[in-house]
């Protein structure tokens, strides 16, 4: 067993913590404030490869590891959620569906701008009527020879009005959709430019104001079958297969808000005094204090072993969906107890901790709630589920 990260991470976690500490940290109150996502820092994220981080060079990608995926959401949520968010649903969502169920055409296609960063990709499963519930989605895709018809609408969709590609999920079997069985449901690749298609953006989030969330609406969208990803049928698995990529990111990137609160509270700790000592002496403070910095150690081992099983090749849904549930929720906990720490102060934006605790929520929610998580651990413990192999998986690192 091997703790120790390689020269090659080292390299990738010094360039994005400075990255987001020149580059976006002394405006990110502002944007945060203004609601405003800067386009830019997607621009200045795809100069540094970060959009193709982990994919293959073939594929326009850098290449480097899913650990090295891990490390940059860690740094990218240190300085704002809405960072590590971009990674997320274009990287981690799409991009790596993609490379794993895409054909040599779509790669070709979709896959290598989105690489190089010219391209921006997003992830609709959740629409309005179903968020959980997967399968109680609305959106069809009706066959017209080697057309589909797409009509619906997907919401809370993040980079929805700013991503180029769509990765949608819709019922291609009616009666299937009727008996509730997700054989019926498939995937495809939609292009902002597609007739029909139609996105907006959300307004008045508690967090995450800096990131982009809205709907994407879908009249009559003519689909070529080219653009399916995956087998009629099979839109169940990659949706389950991406959030099994998207919640590594979310789990790593909820380390990096941990470690970010407790840097910010250890700073306060040591120099506010109540009492006529600094406050870090009071046992109280210190509790929160040694459980950030517990909570941060923890969820860092749950996700770099998630990290380590992708560059395997191995199934790892249970240990990722652990990562998540765990680093979320303690991150929650975190971001209200550096508030805590802060006192009044925390209460305004003069700290970032009331940012830090404001963005905290969403990572509770979304790729699966904390109950939903709660829901998968219980049935792996009880033996009512297992991990399988699967046919299709991320390809092993090193990539040939
Ligand atoms: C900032 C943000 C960004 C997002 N980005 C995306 C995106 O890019 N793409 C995308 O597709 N979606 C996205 N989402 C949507 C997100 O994935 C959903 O909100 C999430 O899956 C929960 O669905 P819901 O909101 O419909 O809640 P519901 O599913 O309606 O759940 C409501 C409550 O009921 C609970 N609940 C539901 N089922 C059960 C059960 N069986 N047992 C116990 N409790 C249950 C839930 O835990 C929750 O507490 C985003 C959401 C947010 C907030």
């Amino acid at each position: 067993m091997e703790f120790a990260l390689a020269d090659h991470h080292r390299m990738v976690q010094k360039m994005v913590r400075d990255f987001g500490a020149s580059e976006v940290a002394p405006r990110i109150r502002e944007l945060d404030r203004s609601q405003t996502f800067d386009r830019t820092i997607l621009q200045k994220m795809g100069a540094l490869g970060l959009l193709g981080l982990c994919v293959p060079e073939r594929y326009g990608g850098a290449g480097s590891d899913y650990i090295s995926l891990g490390l940059a959401c860690e740094e990218l949520e240190y300085v704002d959620t809405s960072l590590r968010v971009i990674l997320s649903v274009h990287l981690g969502l799409n991009s790596l569906s993609l490379l794993a169920w895409g054909t040599e055409d779509q790669r070709r296609r979709f896959l290598v701008p989105q690489a190089r960063g010219e391209k921006v990709a997003a992830y609709g499963l959740t629409e309005p009527a179903a968020g959980s519930d997967a399968v109680g989605i609305q959106a069809t895709a009706v066959r017209d020879g080697r057309n589909y018809v797409l009509n619906g609408e997907k919401t809370w969709m993040s980079l929805a009005d700013v991503a180029d590609h769509f990765l949608i999920f819709a019922w291609t079997d009616p009666v299937k959709q009727k008996q509730r069985d997700h054989a019926g449901l498939s995937a495809f690749v939609l292009t902002r430019d597609m007739k029909g298609l139609a996105t907006s953006t959300l307004h008045g989030k508690l967090g995450i104001r800096a990131g982009n969330t809205g709907t994407i609406t879908m009249d009559e969208v003519r689909v070529s079958e080219d653009n399916r990803l995956g087998q009629d049928g099979e839109g169940f698995r990659i949706a389950m297969f991406a959030l099994d990529q998207g919640r590594y990111t979310v789990a790593s990137g909820a380390t990096g808000l941990i470690r970010a609160c407790l840097d910010a509270s250890v700073r306060y700790a040591q120099e506010r005094r109540a009492f006529g000592v600094p406050i870090g002496e009071h046992q109280l403070i210190k509790e929160m204090i040694a459980r950030m910095s517990r909570d941060y150690e923890v969820s860092r081992l749950l996700y770099l072993r998630a990290g380590w099983m992708k560059n395997q090749g191995q199934r790892n849904t249970r240990e990722t969906s652990l990562a998540k549930w765990y680093a979320t929720v303690a991150s929650e906990q975190a971001a209200g107890d550096a508030v805590e720490i802060h006192g009044a102060y925390g209460y305004s934006d003069e700290y970032p901790v009331e940012r830090f605790y404001r963005n905290a929520k969403g990572a509770v929610i979304y790729e699966g709630t904390r109950e939903i998580h709660t829901l998968l651990q219980a049935d792996y413990a009880l033996g009512y589920r297992e991990d399988k192999p699967t046919r299709v998986t991320l390809p092993k690192w090193p990539f040939d």
